[in-house]
């Protein structure tokens, strides 16, 4: 069984259409990613499987569950965290609260929930030791690549099965996109099965196990990394 499967997926904005029917798999511990340009419908696809807008038709299974009518709290309690585009911390807050929204959806209520929450933040921390030294500062003093990592982390501390990560790598410092990157291939050890949109088709293709190429709301190709890196299409439009 996969741990997605998305099938004949449609979705939009009011009544505009932006997804005409997308199928796509992810198999459990897969890192699969979504190739496309801007306004091809990435982002849609990504907010209707995980609940943040309502498909107007198709189906999203999580480990063979469907999931398309759910609400988005729902969808992370089943086990799926979205890493937004643009990475949405909340700049008030410090990053520890941050991170411990993330697991408001998961964590025991009350009982074991101390414990719990520290053992998902130590587990953070370790993947990012950079959010454990500013543990106490606000998020929004924290640099656009400590950003990301807040916001993988905040996903994380959901304890996914399936996590979505969207434009990990945008706006970021060459140095920062390798630190993000290098925990989503720690991320890929753990066994989290992962789809991801990447605007850097050669870093998306690098750390994917199978990919896609999104044009203008439909699936255009998809194949191994090595099959869409000889493909003529691929290679003019997303690698040249
Ligand atoms: P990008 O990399 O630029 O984010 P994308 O492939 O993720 O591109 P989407 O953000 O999914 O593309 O956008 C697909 C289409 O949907 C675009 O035409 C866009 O203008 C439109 N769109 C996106 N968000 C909204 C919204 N909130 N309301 C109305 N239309 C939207």
């Amino acid at each position: 069984m996969n741990a997605l499967e998305v099938d004949n997926l449609k979705a939009g904005y009011n009544k505009s259409e932006v997804l005409h029917g997308i199928s796509l798999k992810v198999g459990k511990g897969q890192l699969v990613s979504l190739i496309g340009s801007n306004g091809a419908g990435k982002t849609t696809l990504m907010r209707a499987v995980s609940g943040m807008i309502r498909p107007s038709d198709g189906a999203v299974s999580l480990a063979g569950k469907p999931i398309q009518r759910e609400a988005a709290s729902k969808i992370v309690r089943l086990g799926m965290a979205h890493c937004p585009e643009g990475r949405r911390v909340f700049a008030p807050l410090t990053v520890e609260d941050n991170l411990l929204l993330g697991a408001y959806h998961r964590l025991p209520g009350f009982f074991g929930y101390a414990r719990k929450a520290k053992a998902r933040l130590d587990h953070i921390y370790a993947l990012f030791p950079r959010l454990s030294e500013r543990r106490g500062q606000l998020a929004g003093t924290l640099s656009g690549g400590e950003q990301q990592m807040l916001a993988i982390g905040r996903a994380l501390m959901s304890e996914p099965t399936v996590l979505l990560l969207d434009e990990p790598s945008m706006g970021l410092a060459p140095v920062m996109v390798d630190t993000v990157f290098d925990a989503i291939q720690a991320l890929k050890r753990e066994g989290i099965t992962m789809l991801l949109v990447e605007q850097f088709a050669q870093m998306a293709l690098a750390v994917a196990d199978y990919a896609y190429v999104i044009e203008r709301g439909q699936l255009a190709a998809e194949g191994s990394p090595d099959a869409l890196r000889q493909d003529p299409r691929v290679l003019e439009a997303y690698l040249g």
